[in-house]
């Protein structure tokens, strides 16, 4: 019976969420500022990452953006180099040797992607968290805040937060929008905004968004919307590297009494004398874990958690809680690290990473797909040429007795210039001609469709379907070699 009630006490955790009450309305957590040597790593890493992310949209490649993931165009650019609808497979390959690399990568070292490297984690905790620490002061006074009656203060602070928060949303939203359709193109429509309200349309909506995520929602992203989170249960086992707590090092856990020796295992209790009382001397007995059950790790923490309960989808990876920790055991005079990145097999077996069955299979697959990857997008060409001869119609018989098939030509350019080609019959004689007039034409980052009859003596037949061989050419060299079937007469077989 004792038994069944610790473990209740136990697992009482999961009977709530650290951000929902009692009575199922949002708990706002409001964590203490941390501070430690990981939050300065974190913090200056992130200026490298904000200083990339606002730069790369100006960086240029042949006049043209060196990213652009425009959505609307089916237009994307990665490193200068374009891809067009028709490269959907590399963009598949791609996507797909993404989503094992992040299994992989999270197999093995758990959500560090979301401490670190996550856009959301990085303007949360990095730029809108620092303001708001800047505003409305640490932990205690946000909350003091929150509960004051709307004062001359909390009207100023919450105005210049409020102006703060939406400024730096709108410039995000701009920089997202630059990253859809180049900065070249929304530095265009800045200039004349009026010809593009459905643009600034769009920009208001990215920027609310943005506001209310940050203003408002803020750990819930990463809680409820996030898909990577929710991943965590299938992808991590006992052998990922993960933000965990040493239960092993400090557990059972207990308050530090005054007095006390920090070393005493209290078994052996060699500070009877300093025991005021008899509870407190069974207190002292009974604790032998390094964890003084202080609560700093939870009070720092974003999403709420407490990490002595083990590893949860709420846990961002943070790092938080181990710069707390930290705090607290050097303050007593342990070792730190009683939180740290660690596998659980690590705490409990003393194991290092060990490269199991799961991660072969994953690095292969991996192997295999980037393998595909590098040799698309090696034997991509810069034009891509669909040729079809048009749908529903067969053939023509000409006056002068020719025979004549119309051909669609459909063209990409995933070049940075213009192509300005022509078209050449390669294997037996014939005429091209096109319907419409105008220069053969297809301009850089475009794509162009065009028709052409292609006219031929019958005896040049050799049945009812014959190969034709096209050559493109550009200034006299040629491109490409097309291959087309023309159709003939049956009767000539
Ligand atoms: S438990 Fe909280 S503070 Fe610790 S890493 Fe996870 S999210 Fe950050
Ligand atoms: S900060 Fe460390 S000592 Fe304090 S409660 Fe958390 S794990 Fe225990």
């Amino acid at each position: 019976m004792t038994e069944t009630t610790d473990i209740l006490k136990q697992e009482a955790f999961r009977d709530s969420v650290a951000t929902i009450s009692k009575e199922g309305r949002r708990n706002y957590i409001n964590p203490k500022k941390p501070k430690g040597r990981l939050y300065n790593r974190r913090t200056w890493f992130s200026i490298v990452y904000l200083i990339i992310f606002f730069t790369l949209p100006f960086i240029k490649v042949n006049d043209a953006p060196l990213f652009m993931f425009n959505v609307l165009e089916r237009k994307f650019i990665f490193f200068g180099m374009i891809f067009w609808p028709q490269d959907f497979f590399i963009f598949g390959i791609g996507m797909l040797a993404f989503i094992v690399f992040v299994i992989l990568f999270t197999v093995v070292f758990g959500r560090i992607f979301c401490g670190w490297a996550c856009p959301q984690t990085i303007f949360m905790e990095m730029v809108f968290r620092k303001i708001e620490y800047w505003i409305d002061g640490d932990s205690t006074k946000q909350k003091q805040l929150r509960s004051m009656p709307w004062n001359a203060e909390k009207i100023r602070k919450r105005t210049i937060k409020f102006i703060a928060f939406f400024a730096i949303s709108f410039l995000i939203a701009n920089f997202f929008l630059a990253y859809l359709i180049s900065m070249d193109t929304l530095l265009g429509y800045m200039k004349d905004p009026g010809g593009h309200t459905g643009t600034l349309i769009s920009l208001l909506i990215f920027t609310s968004v943005f506001f209310f995520v940050y203003w408002w929602f803020r750990e819930q992203a990463c809680i409820v919307v996030c898909p990577y989170g929710r991943l965590q249960g299938v992808l991590l086992d006992k052998n990922s590297i993960v933000v965990a707590y040493d239960h092993k090092r400090g557990e059972p856990r207990g308050k530090l009494k005054k007095n006390e020796d920090h070393d005493c295992k209290c078994v052996d209790c060699k500070n009877d004398g300093a025991c005021k009382s008899i509870n407190e001397k069974m207190e002292a007995i009974v604790r032998q874990g390094d964890c003084i059950d202080c609560f700093a790790c939870v009070r720092v923490c974003p999403t709420g958690i407490d990490i002595r309960n083990g590893t949860q989808l709420e846990c961002v990876n943070c790092t938080a809680c181990i710069d707390a920790c930290d705090a607290i055991m050097t303050s007593i005079q342990k070792p730190t690290g009683l939180i740290r990145y660690a596998s659980e097999n690590s705490i409990v077996k003393g194991e290092k990473l060990k490269i199991n069955t799961r991660i072969k299979a994953y690095s292969a697959v991996l192997m295999l797909l980037l393998s595909l990857l590098v040799f698309l997008i090696a034997s991509r060409t810069d034009l891509d040429v669909r040729l079809m001869r048009t749908a529903g119609m067969t053939y023509n018989t000409l006056p002068d007795g020719r025979i004549a098939n119309l051909y669609n030509l459909k063209l990409a350019n995933k070049t940075h210039k213009d192509i300005d080609f022509s078209i050449r019959l390669e294997n037996m004689p014939g005429e091209i001609e096109l319907v419409g007039s105008g220069r053969l034409l297809v301009k850089k980052e475009d794509y162009t469709n065009l028709q052409f009859f292609v006219k031929l003596k019958k005896e040049n037949l050799s049945g009812w379907k014959t190969m034709l061989n096209l050559g493109l050419y550009e200034k006299g060299k040629k491109i490409k070699n097309i291959q087309a079937r023309f159709i003939g007469p049956e009767v000539y077989n």
